[in-house]
């Protein structure tokens, strides 16, 4: 093209966008980019083993009218449409031992059992031992902070009973306080939250705390 009507002045998003709108409207236009590429500051760099790494931008924000989505769904490339870890509050994730005892006892008032503590040391580990996840594991969510409690807790023991309903009781106080609430559900005839914290307890899984973060995750709502 000799003499186009309209010349754009870089190949990032909003050049690319404006010269698919005014070729569609059958006005020449030729586009102009100084670097060797187009896409500006959306950019997609690949690892020597294929893996992409987004450079620049990788969210698409209000995702219901980004036309990018739309142009996204045409090139046959598929949505994540999991929530951004934004709306999740992750620096919430200490627990005194005096929350996670008086969670124990709620716990037993509402499902029965003996009170009492065996040794608070465990209950500080647990505790500690779920922060440790939300503050080091970076590939940590909400729901494996969440699941951490209810693991380490009904690992460790450390109540003279009701040590996997306190787990739980934590677990749900935890997403609680993070904007979720834990909805339990029933699988033939069967709460599936507590056969899911039996798995855990009785170690059925080869990563307990991650199948519990799975269950977790499957009946929550956010409010
Ligand atoms: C690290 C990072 C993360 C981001 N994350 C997100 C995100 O998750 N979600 C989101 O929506 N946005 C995100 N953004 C912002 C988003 O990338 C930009 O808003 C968007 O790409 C801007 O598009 P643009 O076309 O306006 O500008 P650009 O992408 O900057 O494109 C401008 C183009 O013009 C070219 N150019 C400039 N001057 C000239 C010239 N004189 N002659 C020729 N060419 C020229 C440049 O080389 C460039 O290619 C992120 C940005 C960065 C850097």
């Amino acid at each position: 093209m000799t003499n186009p009507d309209v010349i754009v002045i870089g190949a990032g998003a909003a050049g690319l966008g404006a010269a698919r709108r005014l070729a569609a409207a059958r006005i020449a236009v030729r586009v102009i980019e100084a670097r060797n590429r187009v896409g500006g500051r959306a950019w997609t760099a690949h690892a020597p083993s294929g893996l992409p790494i987004e450079l620049g931008c990788a969210w698409l924000h209000s995702a219901d009218e980004n036309e990018l989505c739309a142009l996204a769904l045409q090139n046959g490339l598929t949505i994540d449409k999991t929530r951004p870890p934004w709306r999740t509050q992750m620096n919430d994730v200490g627990f005194a031992v005096e929350d996670v005892l008086s969670l124990h006892d709620d716990a037993i008032n509402t499902w029965g059992g003996t009170h009492g503590i065996r040794d608070r040391g465990l209950l500080e580990s647990a505790a500690g031992a779920a922060t440790n996840v939300a503050l080091y594991d970076e590939a940590a969510n909400i729901y494996d902070v969440a699941a951490a409690y209810a693991y380490q807790v009904a690992q460790n023991q450390p109540f003279l009973d009701g040590n996997k309903r306190a787990g739980v009781a934590a677990a749900a106080a935890f997403l609680f306080v993070n904007g979720i609430d834990l909805l339990d559900q029933e699988e033939d005839g069967e709460s599936v939250l507590a056969k899911a914290m039996i798995d855990v307890a009785e170690r059925r899984h080869s990563d307990p705390r991650r199948a519990f973060a799975a269950v977790l995750r499957r009946p929550s709502t956010a409010r």
